[in-house]
């Protein structure tokens, strides 16, 4: 994400479990306990897959839906939660049974017919519709299900997932997609991945595409875009394949920006290692369609066309947040922490300030300034999840490590920290310990670097 700050509170619920006769095993919990979302996410088990079904009518703002998640139970299971905002649930199939469903908030209480083994893997299949809701965090961004000019836009950082489709809407499940939609005849619907097929309907008046996520994704990263498209595929220098969707009325404003896009690509390739997703690419929504522009994977959603700064930021989070996940939203800093200082490092590999610069001119910010609110490792609370610490003394933090250890270190640091977390989830403990062991010798130094920049209160005394 680039610079706004969107998160919900927690929403206080009634959890609705109950045991079946002759059912051991026991309720999933209805949230992992998150620092900030306590409720978000639940336990019990783990997704592996997502076959998402959506079809939509711009018009009638009517989604209908069918998802069917593969998952494994994490322990005996009577009954599960899955994460689900608005919509109608029409009703609920485990591997194919109908399933008792009730709902509290956004929780979506599923029973099985039968008990869930510990270590078994089930398919929960849910058929929903009705008009998918916008989730508005308290300072006011919107999330989950946008209408657009001409159509809409599903965006899910943190909790905006839920708005279209039922999961575990926790940034540590991550799972692969298949995701089908159906939109009208005359608009596009364009999603993560790769398109797989295009279709029009028998009856001539809707067009369905597929969309296949290989690789793990972290549903806050999911997302959907659908309205008129002008589409086009190519490829970077390396080879690989770039799909981007532009709204009609940004072509003009986005296409200078979008021709560097296998440059950034490339050299943040170069700079970061090998790209962890089978595409890349971008999508253009209609400036003011979105408050943000948002990092979801292989394609970032930017509301109107980014500028070059943007683009590398959103970018470099295919590796920091999309492929590198953050285990909890407390980690939030892993994200964008390093998103703005592969900003720092471009401008510097590009005839610009350099990282040292940029850092300089924020540390020459008095003592009341915002960047020195709290420690980006700590924000005070879900609402200041992305505020200027979270973004800007993160990639403070980066600095520091870099005159701790070296420039040459610092780069396979950056390097090696995206692929041995691949696809994964990493925390700050993670990365702390993950520095340090890297780094014999450098244990003391790093240490203050942690008190002082991550997790410490106020402007440090020295730079
Ligand atoms: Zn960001």
């Amino acid at each position: 994400m680039r610079r706004h700050s969107r998160f919900l509170a927690p929403v206080v619920l009634l959890a609705v479990t109950a045991c079946g006769g002759g059912v051991h095993g026991t309720p999933g919990a209805a949230g992992l306990r998150d620092p900030y979302f306590p409720r978000l996410g639940n336990g019990g088990y783990d997704v592996s897959h997502y076959a998402l079904d959506l079809a939509y009518d711009p018009d009638r703002h009517r989604l209908t839906g069918t998802a069917d998640i593969t998952a494994t139970a994490r322990k005996d299971l009577s009954a599960f939660d899955l994460d689900l905002q608005g919509l109608t649930v029409r009703d609920v199939t485990v591997d194919g049974e109908p399933a008792v469903a009730s709902r509290a908030a956004h929780e979506l209480t599923v029973r099985p017919h039968d008990e869930l083994p510990d270590g078994s893997t089930f398919r929960t299949t849910v058929r929903y519709f009705g008009e998918p809701v916008t989730i508005t965090d308290p300072d006011g961004s919107e999330e989950g299900w946008l209408r657009t000019a001409d159509g809409a836009l599903g965006l899910g950082e943190p909790t905006g997932s839920m708005a279209w489709f039922p999961g575990n809407h926790h940034p540590s499940d991550k799972a692969t997609y298949d995701i089908t939609l159906t939109v009208p005849q005359g608009l596009q619907a364009v999603s993560n991945g790769e398109l797989t097929s295009e279709r029009t309907t028998s009856d001539g008046r809707r067009t369905t595409t597929v969309w296949h996520v290989p690789q793990p994704m972290a549903s806050y990263v999911a997302t959907v875009a659908i309205g008129k498209f002008d589409i086009r595929r190519g490829e970077t220098d390396s080879g690989l394949p770039i799909l981007t969707a532009v709204d009609p009325y940004e072509t003009e404003a986005s296409a200078k920006v979008l021709a560097r896009l296998p440059e950034v690509v490339d050299w943040e390739t170069e700079t970061f290692g090998a790209y962890p997703f089978s595409s890349t690419g971008a999508i253009v929504d209609r400036e003011g369609d979105a408050g943000y522009a948002l990092e979801t994977q292989n394609r970032p959603v930017f509301p109107g066309g980014p500028d070059l700064g943007t683009l590398v930021h959103e970018m470099a989070h295919q590796w920091y947040g999309d492929s590198v996940t953050p285990k909890s939203w407390r980690d939030m800093w892993l994200n964008e922490g390093f998103a703005t200082y592969a900003e720092w490092l471009w401008d510097e590999e590009h005839g610009g300030d350099t990282a040292q610069q940029a850092f300089d001119a924020q540390y020459a910010r008095p003592a009341g300034a915002d960047v020195w609110a709290f420690p980006p490792a700590d924000p005070p609370s879900a609402a200041h999840i992305s505020d200027t610490p979270v973004y800007v003394r993160g990639a403070m933090v980066l600095q520091k490590i870099r005159q701790t250890i070296g420039g040459a270190k610092f780069l396979t640091l950056l390097r090696s920290w995206a692929s041995d977390h691949k696809y994964g989830n990493a925390g700050t403990d993670d990365f702390t310990a993950y520095v340090e062991q890297r780094n014999p010798g450098k244990e003391q130094a790093l240490a203050g670097v942690w008190k002082d920049w991550l997790r410490g209160d106020g402007k440090p005394d020295s730079p």
